[in-house]
């Protein structure tokens, strides 16, 4: 019954990524510089954002130190990157971001609960003991590489806004160089070292799921810039520096 639950959890999210990657291609996410009416009623970004990714802090939190393998090296290790990922995106981030009367539609909140939900149930239900192997060393070094990346490119963009500034600029420095959203190539990179390292069913989910909802958006982000800026560098791609 168990095992089944967190399966199909798992599956779940890769149903859910093989529906998101080809839409998102034509339907671009209504939140941030995407933001439109016609998407209902909506919260301020911060409080979106905040509600949207704490089940993914607190209820991964309360089954990893339940889990009955806690305090062996993998569980222990994976569990503690995950909080701190998550406990990063929930908290610092959400106050430290420049909202600025930013606004976040209900509906996409909503959405991203029920995913978070599944996603850190199946996660942290599977994360399971093995022997530390080159995988796991691997797989936790890129997520820590990756993680460097996320908050250094975030903050790059956090830096963009004088206080009660709420437009946006053209962002240099670090990965800012090479693509249009730094930040998700990070996010990409986090998540594929997470299932290299976990080699659980619910890791490879998520970082497939990943993958499906940031490389397009990434490139419509790269897209709303150079509308927006003639000057913005051609050569940046999207998401994946020199390649995409
Ligand atoms: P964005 O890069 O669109 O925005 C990040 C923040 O920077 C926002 O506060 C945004 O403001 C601001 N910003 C962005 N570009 C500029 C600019 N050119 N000038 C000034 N300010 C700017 O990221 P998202 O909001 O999509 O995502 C936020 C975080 O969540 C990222 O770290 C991302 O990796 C992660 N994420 C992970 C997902 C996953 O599937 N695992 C899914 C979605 C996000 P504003 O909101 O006003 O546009």
């Amino acid at each position: 019954m168990f095992d089944s639950l967190t399966t199909s959890a798992s599956w779940t999210v890769i149903a859910f990524a093989l529906i998101v990657f080809p839409t998102l291609f034509f339907i671009t996410a209504p939140y941030g510089r995407h933001f439109r009416p016609g998407w209902g009623p909506s919260l301020g970004a911060r409080l979106g954002w905040l509600v949207m990714e704490a089940p993914s802090f607190f209820l991964f939190g309360a089954l990893w130190l339940s889990h009955p393998q806690l305090g062996q090296p993998l569980v222990t290790a994976l569990g503690i990157a995950w909080l701190v990922h998550y406990g990063q995106r929930t908290f610092v981030y959400t106050a430290t971001m420049k909202e600025n009367g930013r606004r976040k539609p209900l509906l996409t909140i909503v959405m991203a609960v029920v995913f978070n939900v599944l996603n850190s149930y199946g996660n942290a239900t599977q994360l399971s003991e093995r022997p530390l192997d080159l995988a796991f060393f691997a797989g936790l070094g890129l997520f820590a590489l990756g993680f460097a990346m996320n908050v250094h490119s975030d903050a790059v963009l956090r830096s963009l806004r004088a206080p009660g500034e709420g437009g946006y600029k053209i962002p240099h420095g670090g990965l800012h160089r090479f693509v249009a959203s730094p930040n998700y190539f990070g996010e990409i990179v986090e998540w594929l070292g997470f299932a290299l390292a976990a080699q659980s069913l619910a890791g490879w989910a998520f970082f497939f799921f990943t993958c499906a909802n940031l490389v397009p958006r990434a490139r419509s982000n790269r897209d709303w810039y150079r509308a927006q800026f003639p000057d913005y560098p051609a050569s940046r791609r999207a998401v994946i520096p020199f390649l995409w």
